[in-house]
């Protein structure tokens, strides 16, 4: 299975050999962090940024189910609705850092809890001229 980037104006995520990771800015100034990465700080509107490996690991704050094919474009997935399969998007609070929102890896509202630890990793939204493209997602902790 061959593993590409998804990305967005710049890359807003890295497979790395330890795994995936997040592109983010954190404020020198203020230490406001911001998911994707930006140029300016939208807390002191400082320009004194870096771009940043954000957290791999956090809290569910919120999520709810996908029950039905979103638009598409821009959605990339599955959008028939006869093979469209449901899936988890929620929020989860990377420790210390900020909120992301990202597609969960569950899907069934019997094993999602607010509060429940969590960790990033990728999931394939698609396939792309002979290779799979994937996106972020975060799945519960073991
Ligand atoms: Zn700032």
């Amino acid at each position: 299975m061959a593993l590409t980037q998804l990305s967005i104006k710049d890359t807003i995520l890295e497979l790395t050999d330890d795994g995936p990771r997040l592109i983010g800015m954190r404020c020198k100034d203020c230490d406001n962090h911001v998911f994707p990465y930006q140029e300016g700080c939208n807390r002191c509107t400082g320009t004194n940024v870096e771009k940043i490996r954000l957290g791999t690991k956090g809290k569910l704050w919120a999520w709810t189910v996908q029950g039905f094919p979103p638009k598409a474009p821009p959605y990339l997935g599955e959008a028939s609705p006869e093979k469209f399969q449901p899936y988890g998007v929620g929020y989860v609070e990377i420790d210390g850092q900020l909120k992301v929102e990202a597609r969960l890896t569950e899907s069934d509202p019997e094993k999602l809890q607010v509060g429940m630890p969590m960790e990033l990793t990728t999931v394939v939204l698609c396939e792309e001229d002979d290779r799979d493209l994937v996106t972020y997602a975060f799945e519960p902790c073991a």
